[in-house]
């Protein structure tokens, strides 16, 4: 047992029953809905961008654990102020057992790959934001998914750019809020690879997709986005 344990007791964010953050049967309330094309939101196999969607730079692939609702929703917001190491790992191989189970056409590709090639990366906050806060939750969480599967986690994407804060915007303006702010740090790593790009939370995805150009007009050969939730 974590001696932190003792002072602050794995609490479900579900039922609030002792033992873990999220307990079985909370676990088994989380919906997963269907997967959806990253550019048209109708329903796809495996989350594959439909070929009549696929965009030269854009989301080859968009996989997410659940919808954003209670518990799920509760987790990650819980996660997001304070970041809690064992809650954290029981979310990323929750996020491994569901994708493995449910839609493991991904898992199948970067098997046959041997994982060569293959990384997995991050949607950055922007510094001033990480500061306030002290750390970036979604970092945390992609290093430990990138672990938990074998491949490298390199942090490539920066924002240039202060941003407002995407919840407080509506679909248009957070098109154009992210339009331009992030840039690849050094484009050698990414080259040829094939990406995994963690984010806590799709919403329009603006955000994911204007990181997936930056990340292809880098030369990545292929960026499939994972998330918690959407
Ligand atoms: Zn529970
Ligand atoms: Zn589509």
């Amino acid at each position: 047992m974590n001696l932190l344990d003792l002072f602050f007791p794995k609490q479900c964010s579900g039922c609030s029953k002792l033992g873990a953050y999220l307990c079985a049967d909370c676990t088994r309330e989380i919906l997963q809905g269907e997967l959806i094309c990253a550019y048209c939101r109708r329903p796809s196999n495996g989350g594959l961008t439909h070929p009549s969607c696929r965009k030269r730079f854009g989301l080859d692939g968009l996989w997410s654990l659940g919808l954003y609702q209670p518990p799920l929703s509760r987790v990650i917001q819980k996660l997001k102020y304070r970041f809690i190491k064992s809650a954290s790992q029981e979310l990323t191989s929750l996020m491994l057992r569901y994708w493995a189970e449910f839609s493991p056409l991904l898992l199948e590709e970067i098997g046959k790959d041997r994982g060569e090639e293959w990384l997995v990366t991050v949607v950055p906050l922007h510094w001033k934001r990480q500061n306030w806060r002290g750390f970036n939750q979604s970092s945390l969480m992609a290093k430990e998914f990138a672990d938990k599967l074998g491949l490298p986690f390199v942090e490539v994407l920066v924002r240039e750019k202060e941003t407002a804060q995407q919840a407080r915007l509506d679909r248009k303006q957070r098109q154009s809020n992210v339009f331009n702010v992030f840039a690849v740090l050094e484009p050698a790593k990414i080259e040829s690879k094939k990406i995994i790009l963690f984010d806590d939370v799709w919403t329009t995805g603006a955000t994911m997709r204007e990181c997936t150009y930056q990340l292809k007009k880098a030369k990545a050969h292929l960026v499939w986005g994972v998330t918690i939730a959407r």
